[in-house]
Protein backbone atom coordinates (compact mmCIF):
# COMPACT_ATOMS: atom_id res chain seq x y z
CA UNK A 1 0.00 0.00 0.00
CA UNK A 2 1.93 3.06 -1.11
CA UNK A 3 -0.16 5.47 0.93
CA UNK A 4 -2.54 5.56 3.93
CA UNK A 5 -3.69 7.36 6.38
CA UNK A 6 -6.38 6.76 9.11
CA UNK A 7 -10.04 8.94 8.45
CA UNK A 8 -10.82 10.90 11.20
CA UNK A 9 -14.06 8.78 11.89
CA UNK A 10 -16.38 10.51 14.52
CA UNK A 11 -18.10 7.93 17.11
CA UNK A 12 -21.41 8.11 17.18
CA UNK A 13 -23.16 9.85 19.40
CA UNK A 14 -25.41 7.87 22.38
CA UNK A 15 -28.15 6.52 20.66
CA UNK A 16 -27.75 7.58 17.59
CA UNK A 17 -25.86 4.60 15.42
CA UNK A 18 -23.69 5.36 12.40
CA UNK A 19 -22.40 2.79 10.27
CA UNK A 20 -18.76 3.21 8.42
CA UNK A 21 -19.07 4.80 4.88
CA UNK A 22 -16.77 3.59 2.82
CA UNK A 23 -15.60 5.26 -0.97
CA UNK A 24 -13.79 3.74 -3.27
CA UNK A 25 -12.77 5.46 -6.37
CA UNK A 26 -10.45 4.01 -9.34
CA UNK A 27 -9.65 4.21 -12.94
CA UNK A 28 -11.01 2.16 -15.44
CA UNK A 29 -9.12 -1.00 -15.64
CA UNK A 30 -7.11 -0.70 -12.22
CA UNK A 31 -9.28 -3.53 -11.13
CA UNK A 32 -11.98 -1.82 -8.99
CA UNK A 33 -14.56 -4.53 -9.99
CA UNK A 34 -13.30 -7.41 -9.31
CA UNK A 35 -11.47 -6.04 -5.48
CA UNK A 36 -15.09 -4.57 -4.63
CA UNK A 37 -16.28 -7.94 -5.29
CA UNK A 38 -14.27 -9.62 -3.58
CA UNK A 39 -14.41 -7.47 -0.58
CA UNK A 40 -18.30 -7.70 -0.54
CA UNK A 41 -17.69 -12.00 -0.72
CA UNK A 42 -15.28 -11.43 2.39
CA UNK A 43 -17.73 -9.15 4.15
CA UNK A 44 -21.27 -10.59 3.98
CA UNK A 45 -22.36 -7.71 6.07
CA UNK A 46 -21.60 -4.70 4.38
CA UNK A 47 -24.36 -2.80 2.13
CA UNK A 48 -23.64 -1.65 -1.34
CA UNK A 49 -24.70 1.23 -2.87
CA UNK A 50 -26.50 0.83 -5.97
CA UNK A 51 -26.20 3.59 -8.14
CA UNK A 52 -28.51 4.98 -10.47
CA UNK A 53 -27.41 5.95 -14.00
CA UNK A 54 -28.87 6.92 -17.30
CA UNK A 55 -26.50 4.93 -19.12
CA UNK A 56 -27.89 1.43 -20.71
CA UNK A 57 -27.79 -2.07 -19.17
CA UNK A 58 -24.64 -3.71 -20.35
CA UNK A 59 -25.10 -7.47 -21.31
CA UNK A 60 -25.69 -9.45 -18.21
CA UNK A 61 -26.37 -6.33 -15.90
CA UNK A 62 -29.70 -6.24 -13.68
CA UNK A 63 -31.77 -3.21 -12.40
CA UNK A 64 -31.74 -2.90 -8.98
CA UNK A 65 -28.81 -4.65 -8.23
CA UNK A 66 -26.25 -3.71 -10.59
CA UNK A 67 -27.24 0.10 -11.10
CA UNK A 68 -30.99 1.83 -11.07
CA UNK A 69 -31.12 2.48 -14.69
CA UNK A 70 -32.96 5.20 -15.25
CA UNK A 71 -33.92 7.90 -18.08
CA UNK A 72 -32.17 11.20 -18.28
CA UNK A 73 -35.47 13.06 -17.23
CA UNK A 74 -35.61 11.06 -14.45
CA UNK A 75 -31.99 11.44 -13.05
CA UNK A 76 -32.82 15.58 -13.66
CA UNK A 77 -35.86 15.52 -11.74
CA UNK A 78 -33.41 13.82 -8.80
CA UNK A 79 -31.48 16.63 -9.38
CA UNK A 80 -33.40 19.49 -8.67
CA UNK A 81 -35.41 17.99 -6.02
CA UNK A 82 -32.19 17.32 -4.32
CA UNK A 83 -32.33 12.93 -4.35
CA UNK A 84 -28.44 12.38 -4.92
CA UNK A 85 -26.07 12.61 -2.38
CA UNK A 86 -23.91 13.07 -4.82
CA UNK A 87 -23.92 12.91 -8.82
CA UNK A 88 -21.54 13.40 -12.01
CA UNK A 89 -21.41 12.69 -15.40
CA UNK A 90 -18.74 10.35 -16.43
CA UNK A 91 -17.87 9.41 -19.83
CA UNK A 92 -21.13 11.07 -21.35
CA UNK A 93 -23.40 9.32 -18.75
CA UNK A 94 -25.05 10.76 -15.60
CA UNK A 95 -24.49 8.54 -12.49
CA UNK A 96 -25.74 9.09 -9.05
CA UNK A 97 -26.47 7.98 -5.21
CA UNK A 98 -29.50 8.01 -3.23
CA UNK A 99 -28.97 10.24 0.01
CA UNK A 100 -32.26 9.02 1.16
CA UNK A 101 -30.82 5.22 0.98
CA UNK A 102 -27.58 6.61 2.70
CA UNK A 103 -28.93 8.21 5.51
CA UNK A 104 -31.16 5.04 6.66
CA UNK A 105 -28.72 2.80 5.91
CA UNK A 106 -26.36 4.64 7.91
CA UNK A 107 -28.86 5.20 10.72
CA UNK A 108 -29.46 2.06 10.82
CA UNK A 109 -25.87 1.50 11.85
CA UNK A 110 -24.56 -0.48 8.48
CA UNK A 111 -21.44 -0.23 6.64
CA UNK A 112 -21.63 1.06 3.54
CA UNK A 113 -19.45 0.50 0.30
CA UNK A 114 -19.72 3.11 -2.81
CA UNK A 115 -18.09 2.53 -5.92
CA UNK A 116 -17.97 6.23 -7.37
CA UNK A 117 -15.76 8.20 -9.48
CA UNK A 118 -13.44 10.88 -8.17
CA UNK A 119 -16.05 13.64 -8.81
CA UNK A 120 -18.58 11.72 -6.73
CA UNK A 121 -15.99 10.95 -3.95
CA UNK A 122 -14.85 14.44 -3.47
CA UNK A 123 -18.92 15.57 -3.39
CA UNK A 124 -19.07 12.90 -0.42
CA UNK A 125 -16.94 14.27 1.66
CA UNK A 126 -18.07 17.59 1.81
CA UNK A 127 -21.51 16.10 2.74
CA UNK A 128 -20.13 13.11 5.01
CA UNK A 129 -16.47 14.32 6.26
CA UNK A 130 -16.62 10.84 8.15
CA UNK A 131 -16.01 8.92 4.92
CA UNK A 132 -13.41 7.40 4.40
CA UNK A 133 -12.13 7.15 0.94
CA UNK A 134 -9.77 4.78 -1.27
CA UNK A 135 -8.24 4.82 -3.98
CA UNK A 136 -7.37 2.00 -6.04
CA UNK A 137 -4.13 2.54 -8.11
CA UNK A 138 -2.81 0.67 -10.65
CA UNK A 139 1.12 -0.01 -10.94
CA UNK A 140 1.86 2.58 -13.39
CA UNK A 141 0.07 4.25 -16.57
CA UNK A 142 1.63 1.72 -18.75
CA UNK A 143 0.20 -1.37 -16.83
CA UNK A 144 -3.76 0.34 -16.77
CA UNK A 145 -2.78 0.88 -21.23
CA UNK A 146 -2.16 -3.10 -21.33
CA UNK A 147 -4.60 -4.31 -19.09
CA UNK A 148 -7.03 -2.09 -20.95
CA UNK A 149 -5.86 -3.27 -24.25
CA UNK A 150 -5.94 -6.67 -23.56
CA UNK A 151 -9.77 -6.23 -22.30
CA UNK A 152 -10.21 -5.72 -25.86
CA UNK A 153 -14.00 -3.96 -25.12
CA UNK A 154 -13.15 -0.38 -26.20
CA UNK A 155 -11.97 0.56 -29.99
CA UNK A 156 -9.00 3.40 -30.10
CA UNK A 157 -11.11 6.53 -29.35
CA UNK A 158 -12.87 4.68 -26.49
CA UNK A 159 -9.58 3.91 -24.97
CA UNK A 160 -7.77 6.99 -25.58
CA UNK A 161 -10.84 8.91 -23.53
CA UNK A 162 -10.10 6.03 -20.75
CA UNK A 163 -7.06 6.63 -20.60
CA UNK A 164 -7.34 10.23 -20.96
CA UNK A 165 -9.36 10.03 -17.89
CA UNK A 166 -7.19 7.84 -15.89
CA UNK A 167 -4.71 10.38 -15.79
CA UNK A 168 -6.92 13.03 -14.27
CA UNK A 169 -8.08 10.54 -12.15
CA UNK A 170 -5.00 9.50 -11.09
CA UNK A 171 -3.74 12.82 -10.66
CA UNK A 172 -6.35 13.07 -7.73
CA UNK A 173 -5.28 10.69 -5.87
CA UNK A 174 -3.83 12.55 -3.00
CA UNK A 175 -7.25 13.19 -1.83
CA UNK A 176 -8.08 10.03 -1.01
CA UNK A 177 -7.00 8.83 2.71
CA UNK A 178 -6.07 5.13 1.49
CA UNK A 179 -4.51 4.28 -1.69
CA UNK A 180 -4.08 0.63 -2.52
CA UNK A 181 -1.87 -0.20 -5.10
CA UNK A 182 -3.26 -3.30 -7.34
CA UNK A 183 0.24 -4.81 -8.94
CA UNK A 184 -0.97 -8.60 -7.46
CA UNK A 185 -4.65 -9.21 -7.14
CA UNK A 186 -4.36 -11.90 -4.47
CA UNK A 187 -2.00 -9.38 -2.27
CA UNK A 188 -4.59 -6.17 -3.37
CA UNK A 189 -7.43 -8.46 -2.28
CA UNK A 190 -5.72 -9.20 1.72
CA UNK A 191 -4.65 -5.34 1.92
CA UNK A 192 -8.23 -4.11 1.15
CA UNK A 193 -9.80 -6.96 3.18
CA UNK A 194 -7.26 -6.05 6.24
CA UNK A 195 -7.91 -2.17 5.73
CA UNK A 196 -11.56 -2.62 6.25
CA UNK A 197 -11.28 -4.72 8.96
CA UNK A 198 -9.03 -2.04 10.85
CA UNK A 199 -11.87 1.01 10.70
CA UNK A 200 -14.51 -2.22 11.49
CA UNK A 201 -13.11 -3.92 14.20
CA UNK A 202 -14.86 -6.46 15.69
CA UNK A 203 -18.32 -5.54 14.31
CA UNK A 204 -17.48 -6.53 11.08
CA UNK A 205 -18.80 -10.28 9.65
CA UNK A 206 -16.99 -12.05 7.73
CA UNK A 207 -18.05 -14.72 5.52
CA UNK A 208 -14.59 -17.14 5.49
P1 LIG B 1 -19.46 1.96 -15.31
O1 LIG B 1 -20.40 2.63 -16.25
O2 LIG B 1 -18.25 1.40 -16.02
O3 LIG B 1 -20.15 0.95 -14.42
O4 LIG B 1 -18.91 3.07 -14.32
C1 LIG B 1 -18.22 4.18 -14.81
C2 LIG B 1 -17.72 5.02 -13.66
O5 LIG B 1 -18.82 5.59 -12.95
C3 LIG B 1 -16.91 4.26 -12.61
O6 LIG B 1 -15.75 5.04 -12.33
C4 LIG B 1 -17.80 4.23 -11.41
O7 LIG B 1 -17.08 4.24 -10.20
C5 LIG B 1 -18.58 5.52 -11.57
N1 LIG B 1 -19.84 5.51 -10.83
C6 LIG B 1 -20.70 4.49 -10.64
N2 LIG B 1 -21.73 4.86 -9.88
C7 LIG B 1 -21.51 6.15 -9.55
C8 LIG B 1 -22.23 7.11 -8.74
O8 LIG B 1 -23.27 6.86 -8.16
N3 LIG B 1 -21.67 8.34 -8.64
C9 LIG B 1 -20.50 8.68 -9.26
N4 LIG B 1 -20.05 9.92 -9.07
N5 LIG B 1 -19.82 7.82 -10.02
C10 LIG B 1 -20.31 6.57 -10.15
Amino acid sequence: MAKTKMANVHPPRQGAPSGHLFVVSAPSGAGKTTLCAAIRKHFGDLAYSVSYTTRAPRPGEQHGRDYFFVSVEEFEKGIAEGRWAEWARVHGNLYGTSAQWVRQTMAAGKDILMDIDVQGAEQMLKHFPEAITIFISPPSMEALQERLSKRGTDDAAVMALRLANAQKEMARQNMYHHVLINDDLETATQEFIALLARYRGSSSTSRD
